[in-house]
């Protein structure tokens, strides 16, 4: 009999010879042989157990291996495992149901897709259908998804093997007073000059042109820029000033991330399309969507939507989500995510932040925060150069690997580490796991100036 270390070598050595893995340099990596996770912890095959503050990609928003939404993936595939889009199901339509209920304003069809790349394709569809225009604006330091229309409309280094420059995709500044596109120096200034920016982009590449304005509601990987009052209404009325689509993007902020069911209700905005994925059912099956608003979804009363999935609305998905939803309801997971961020997450980085000459800032809201992680708070030039890779980005490989010493598992990006555990995470893990970064940003103050 194999111990559980030769297991784990098994699993590694298949995993090695043919598993080709997304954004790697094939045999750089060394991917991590994961043998189990529950809650917030996962454990690989040595014995080694990690508190994640990752979420996985920020999407096990109620922490693995609920056995609620484990028991209802598994009643569905007793009950039906499967069946083609065209056909009302009992598990689509409550799936449909319980997120048209959550959705701000009058976003109440819902169309769904396998994750969120998917979703933002037909939104933008949606919208140049719907307007009949073609172009797209989108914000710098934004991440949308990596198929062909989602990773032309995001606004990081990702994008830029992918360029399509028959996209028809215009990036702007959105706001983000740490790093000021616009040399601003309180919120109010940088939310002006930000909408002052998007205006003068639309002027000069014709309003009549553009279908439609795609915006994270709290722009996630690209560094948990929660957006200043009055941005998002801004927008939303240059939307309508101009007849452009206004379109959010929640896959990552929605679904209790930010202490409501959507980050959209921060902001007392209603866009006219709203994509979600992730955290829909925690990522325990793949499943997106798109919810459209009653004027949209009227554009396709009479005329087919020229768009569709063999897996849209998968039975075995959407029984998850609506064990998840029910879950979350159930267990107050958004209040708690609201609750966990006020008292815990947030002061307890503020406090880290007094100690660590590497923090040049701390920001976010609910289970979503991020700490960015400068050699100089004074100039606040960051860790590591913007899309370092190799010798350059050692010091936040050195941050990251000295987390995981402490039984951390962080979230990495450029020089930025992000706090996004599950929502469901309890005060004590939540501490455990503050104490564990306060010993990886020591390592970060060694880079420091
Ligand atoms: N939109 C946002 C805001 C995201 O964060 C992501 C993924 O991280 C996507 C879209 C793409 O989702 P998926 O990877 O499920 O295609």
């Amino acid at each position: 009999p194999q111990t559980p270390s030769q297991a784990g070598a098994a699993v590694k050595a298949a995993d090695r010879a043919h598993v080709f893995h997304s954004w790697s340099a094939q045999e750089l990596i060394d991917p991590l042989a994961v043998a189990g996770a529950e809650g917030s912890y996962f454990w690989d095959y040595d014995g080694n157990r990690y508190l994640d503050f990752t979420s996985g990609l920020v999407f096990a928003n109620i922490g693995y291996q609920h056995p609620k939404v484990v028991a209802a993936i598994q009643e569905q595939a007793g009950k039906l495992a499967t069946f083609a889009p065209a056909f009302a199901l009992e598990a689509r339509s409550e799936a449909a149901r319980l997120v048209a209920e959550r959705t701000p304003g009058d976003l109440d069809k819902i169309f769904f897709t396998n994750g969120g790349a998917e979703a933002v394709e037909n939104a933008v569809r949606m919208a140049r259908l719907h307007t009949g225009r073609h172009k797209v604006l989108s914000a710098y330091r934004s991440y949308h998804g990596a198929t062909s229309t989602a990773i032309n409309v995001t606004g990081d280094p990702r994008r830029w093997p992918s360029d399509n420059g028959s996209a028809g995709v215009v990036h702007f500044w959105a706001p983000f007073l740490y790093r000021s596109p616009f040399h601003a120096e309180t919120e109010e200034q940088e939310c002006q000059r930000a909408l002052q920016h998007l205006e003068d982009t639309i002027a000069f590449e014709g309003p009549a042109t553009i279908a439609a304005i795609i915006l994270e509601t709290v722009p996630g990987t690209a560094g948990i820029m929660v957006p200043p009052p009055g941005y998002l209404a801004g927008v939303r009325e240059i939307c309508d000033r101009y007849g452009i689509v206004f379109v959010l993007d929640e896959v990552m902020a929605g679904f209790g991330r930010t202490g409501t069911w959507f980050a959209a209700e921060h902001f007392d905005v209603v866009p006219d399309l709203m994509t979600f994925a992730k955290g829909v059912n925690s990522g325990y099956v793949p499943l997106g969507g798109v919810a459209i608003s009653g004027a949209i979804a009227e554009t396709f009363a009479r005329r087919p939507y020229p768009g569709g999935l063999t897996y849209s609305g998968h039975p075995l998905a959407c029984a998850a989500a609506v064990a998840t939803i029910g879950v979350m309801a159930e267990e107050g997971v958004v209040e708690h995510a609201a609750h966990i961020g006020a008292t815990v997450l947030g002061p307890g980085l503020h406090e880290l932040a007094g100690r660590h000459p590497s923090v040049g800032e701390v920001r976010g809201l609910g289970a979503f925060w991020a700490v960015e992680l400068v050699r100089d708070r004074e100039t606040r030039e960051p860790l590591v150069p913007y899309n370092a890779a190799g010798d350059a980005n050692a010091p936040m490989a050195a941050f990251a690997a000295a987390a995981k010493k402490h039984g951390l598992w962080p979230f990495v990006n450029m020089n930025r580490t992000h706090v996004v555990p599950p929502c469901t995470i309890s005060e004590a893990e939540a501490k455990e796991g503050l104490a564990a970064l306060d010993e990886a940003l020591s390592v970060a103050d060694e880079h420091t100036v």
